[in-house]
């Protein structure tokens, strides 16, 4: 069964373009600070998994070779939408304003990478690690513009594997029932940890989940930001104008593995994640300006040397934060606290002064 559901591309692998470009294409700016935005990403991403062999943080989900959903997604989304992310979305974090270092501190274990000081980043979700339960968050999110009257987006995303959970397909649903202004972003990179893409659905493509539901749904090529941006813009528009919910499928492919915790080899090909370097985005868009004349190699070298200096400033802030009071462990959980927490929290505070007391004497 095949649906014939809209799929959109701009740029070939080599960053020709294969249709007529969209009208804003030729906004260099915009385009120059979407590159500059992917480049700063990997870099920062590169680090973060660095970071990790180190022992200086947790774990992490790379989003290597994704970063043109995300740094598209980052850049349309107004003050106002709310991000209701998944683990994948350090490239949309960073341009709704959670700092880098907040990021790390929250691969490392510290609540304080949930407690975004920016006022912009504030009102968005922190990580959800649960797959899928986000997808129902967004939508009681949705809800609430709705009722409010209010012209705002709320925006999920998730990768190829949520799709299957019950809680996807129950916000789906429930964003059609109610017509919901939230937009589904899908990550398809093809690998749901070691199960790949042709194994985890019958359906042949992710986006007719829509259908089902009533809602629009198409896919892009998620390796071209110009097919993102373009797609997305409308999505969102779509579903500010009271038009409805929409769900994009990306399709791109996960060059990392899916974390830190994983290691891909022992599942999938080397010639295969070679093939899928040959199509990522970031020399993709590089390649594009080039031909427009718009980028060279001093551009380049300047650039790198920019994202370096502003990843490295991140990781000292990061690494002069210090560790948290174990008490934090109870915070940013609760508005109004239930009884038995606050039991649970005197109990760790008369532990931990007793642990104190003991060291004392010794
Ligand atoms: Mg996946």
């Amino acid at each position: 069964m095949s649906l014939d559901l809209p799929y959109t591309r701009y740029l070939a692998p080599d960053g020709r373009p294969v249709a007529e470009l969209p009208g804003w294409a030729d906004d260099f700016n915009l385009l120059t600070r979407l590159y500059r935005q992917m480049v700063l990403t990997r870099l920062f991403d590169l680090k973060a998994v660095a970071l990790q062999r180190t022992g200086r943080i947790g774990t992490y989900a790379p989003t290597l070779g994704q970063e043109a959903i995300g740094v598209a997604l980052g850049s349309l989304m107004q003050r106002e939408d709310v991000l209701v992310p998944y683990y994948r979305d350090t490239a949309v974090q960073l341009l709704r304003g959670v700092r880098m270092e907040e990021i790390l501190l929250y691969w490392g274990g510290d609540e304080r990478g949930s407690d975004f000081v920016e006022p912009l980043a504030a009102q968005d979700f922190p990580i959800c690690v649960p797959i899928a339960t986000q997808a129902l968050h967004a939508c009681g999110v949705a809800t609430a513009f709705k009722v409010r009257g209010e012209h705002r987006v709320a925006v999920t995303t998730c990768g190829d594997g949520a799709t299957s959970k019950g809680d996807f397909l129950e916000a789906l649903n429930v964003a059609g029932a109610w017509q919901l202004p939230v937009v589904f972003v899908v990550n398809n990179n093809q690998w749901a940890i070691s199960v790949p893409r042709r194994i985890q659905c019958g359906a042949p493509t992710l986006a007719q989940k829509a259908l089902g539901a009533g809602i629009h749904g198409e896919q892009v090529d998620g390796n071209d930001i110009l097919a993102v941006h373009d797609r997305l813009r409308h999505a969102l528009e779509r579903a500010r104008h009271g038009k409805g919910p929409v769900l994009l499928e990306c399709l791109s492919y996960r060059l990392g593995d899916h974390t830190t915790a994983d290691d891909a080899t022992r599942y999938r090909s080397a010639e295969e994640v070679r093939q899928a370097w040959q199509e990522e985005p970031v020399k993709r868009l590089q390649a594009f300006l080039v031909a427009q004349g718009v980028w060279d190699e001093g551009r380049e070298q300047a650039l790198l040397a920019d994202c370096q200096v502003e990843v490295q400033r991140a990781v000292e802030n990061f690494e002069a934060a210090g560790v948290q009071p174990l008490g934090s462990v109870f915070e940013h959980v609760y508005a109004r606290w239930p009884a038995a927490l606050a039991e649970q929290r005197e109990m760790l505070e008369e532990r931990l002064a007793r642990r104190q007391g003991g060291e004392h004497h010794e």
